[in-house]
């Protein structure tokens, strides 16, 4: 999704649109299928060559749980508040620096690639280690099997060592 910068008037510019191919940047082939096609909407306004972004990028995404390694449901909602500026030639001897100038996406050619910028923000977005549930407790390192399951008798047989102590506490 490219935007001209000149098309974006005094009062402002809205852009809203859904686009199954918008992916987070490193999603790459991580079981990442997208269950809610990203849907994202802007407000972008202009001072001088400068255009900012703001509003919402929300979507769906099936992650693999950093416990278990099994389907972990991602629903992405993420502010975004971005700050695009004319990428600095080389003979752009003088340029001026704001708060804020660091986080700025550049842009050639007048156009500003808002595609590029939101898969960034969206990865950005992602969790490091996406957990399925609250009572995933991984897997089980006897049998390899996720123990939220219950499927494996492996942990049942272990004693809890408390006991273990009291029943050796007894058994002097
Ligand atoms: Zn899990
Ligand atoms: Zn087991």
């Amino acid at each position: 999704m490219k935007i001209r910068v000149e098309d974006i008037g005094p009062e402002g510019l809205e852009v809203s649109f859904e686009d199954p191919g918008l992916r987070p940047d490193h999603l790459g082939d991580q079981a990442g299928a997208i269950v809610r096609a990203p849907a994202v909407s802007l407000h972008l306004t202009r001072s001088g060559p400068t255009v900012r972004a703001r509003g919402r990028v929300r979507g769906g995404f099936l992650l693999v749980c950093s416990r278990c390694l099994g389907d972990c449901d991602f629903k992405l909602d993420a502010e975004v508040d971005l700050f695009f500026g004319p990428r600095p030639g080389r003979l752009a001897v003088e340029v001026r620096l704001e708060p804020g100038d660091l986080d700025l996406v550049y842009y050639d050619s007048g156009e500003i690639d808002l595609g590029a910028a939101l898969r960034q923000e969206m990865s950005l977005a992602l969790p490091m280690a996406p957990v399925c549930g609250q009572g995933c407790r991984g897997l089980c390192p006897d049998c390899g099997r996720p123990l939220t399951e219950d499927v494996c008798g492996c942990q049942k047989k272990e004693i809890d060592p408390r006991l273990a102590k009291l029943a050796q506490w007894k058994t002097d």
